[in-house]
């Protein structure tokens, strides 16, 4: 089972996954955790490149090709091999991502976003998407509390990316409505945790 967590920065999916992965393991689940750009060594190489906040330079369509490579190593050497093995996969972004962010927020297409990630995954796509709801402002504040996080590039965008962004994410559950569950991450840490969990174990009983 591929479950995928998307929204902007300062969501908490990071820290959900964690909490997810617990909660699965102590009922006995065979589950793992990843993330993307990254969670395989040639992965996170490239997303070390992408991220990196002295590549201001970095074209949109690279940084799409570059976002789509790390996805397919990603895939083929660690997801693939997960869902065959049976686990359930709990994955930090992946292509819905790419749709808002490269695709919507940065001008491109998103039917050529959706062209090179045809290329790069086939027709592996998530049974399941959560998606964090929270305004770009207050996730962006979140961030901006708890100094223990890197710099990245996208740090040097202005609010109205994230809004595009934000845009974009609306328009990718548009188009996948029945693959895309919606949480109001702006509840407390506990109640987004107790509500993601209603919706995979509702998933898990279908
Ligand atoms: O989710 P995480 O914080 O690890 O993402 C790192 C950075 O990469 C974030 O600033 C995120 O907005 C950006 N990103 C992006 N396009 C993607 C995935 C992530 O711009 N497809
Ligand atoms: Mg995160």
């Amino acid at each position: 089972l591929f479950i995928t967590l998307e929204g902007p920065e300062g969501a908490g999916k990071t820290t959900i996954i964690d909490m997810l992965l617990n909660y699965y393991q102590e009922q006995g689940k065979q589950i793992i955790k990843t993330r993307e750009p990254g969670g395989i060594p040639i992965s996170e190489k490239i997303r070390s490149i992408i991220l990196d906040p002295e590549h201001t330079e970095m074209d949109a369509r690279t940084e799409a090709l570059l976002y789509a490579a790390a996805r397919r190593q990603h895939l083929v050497e660690k997801v693939i091999p997960a869902l065959k093995s049976g686990a359930i996969i709990l994955c930090d972004r992946f292509i819905d991502s790419s749709l808002a962010y490269q695709g919507f927020a940065r001008g491109i297409d998103m039917d050529e976003i959706w062209k090179i990630n045809q290329f790069a995954i086939g027709d592996v796509m998530p049974e399941l998407t959560i998606y964090f709801d929270l305004d770009p402002r207050v996730g962006l504040a979140r961030i901006n509390n708890t100094g223990d996080r890197e710099i990245n590039r996208l740090d040097l965008e202005k609010i109205e990316f994230h809004e595009l962004v934000q845009e974009g994410y609306y328009n990718v559950i548009e188009k996948f409505p029945e693959r895309i569950v919606k949480v109001d991450a702006s509840k407390p840490l506990e109640q987004v945790f107790q509500d993601t969990i209603e919706i995979i174990n509702h998933f898990l009983k279908e």
